[in-house]
């Protein structure tokens, strides 16, 4: 009874229009930006409590070494994974002299786009094994050894071509590997 009495007295009644009124502005102000504000807070809020647990977060040892292990496993899968695996040489590749028929024959091996090619194919002197010179005549090749000074004509010769054939003859067959060196 007191109370309303109070509110119903004449300086209740011009004190509390008065502050209300002056409250209203600032009350207006402030739920006018209310939404932006408490999203902001409540983000903020989310993102520290969040951070706060992620921080304080106890975690085991076993966690870590077996995350790591894990890790390494699986890089060392990705790395074998993603390199090219280049085929092995052929063996024959080793296979670049040898005594085809009567003289000993040295050459090389380049690869084209059509495979392994022999190139640089040499007749060595059947009396020195010293490298023979070929020089072209109208009636076919012959040699002659800087050392010895042997000498080779026409029949005598030894064609590089049936050496070529002999060569690939003898890797066709797998035959090469006893003449390797
Ligand atoms: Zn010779």
């Amino acid at each position: 009874m007191k109370k309303d009495s109070w509110i119903k007295s004449p300086l209740a009644l011009g004190i509390i229009p008065a502050v209300v009124g002056s409250l209203i502005p600032i009350i207006h102000d402030y739920i006018k930006e209310l939404p932006l504000g408490t999203t902001f807070i409540l983000v903020s809020n989310y993102l520290i409590k969040t951070l706060t647990r992620v921080l304080s977060f106890e975690i085991k040892l076993w966690w870590v070494l077996s995350s790591a292990a894990a890790i390494l496993v699986f890089i060392v899968i990705l790395r074998r994974f993603s390199q090219p695996q280049t085929p092995p040489l052929p063996k024959f590749l080793n296979y670049t002299e040898g005594v085809l028929k009567n003289w000993k024959w040295s050459w090389k091996w380049k690869h084209t786009n059509s495979g392994w090619q022999i190139t640089q194919l040499t007749a060595h002197c059947p009396k020195c094994t010293t490298t023979m010179i070929q020089y072209k005549t109208s009636f076919g090749p012959n040699f002659e050894c800087p050392r010895c000074t042997y000498s080779a004509s026409e029949y005598q010769c030894e064609m590089p071509h049936h050496i070529e054939s002999l060569i690939i003859d003898n890797i066709d067959r797998n035959n090469f590997i006893a003449e390797s060196y």
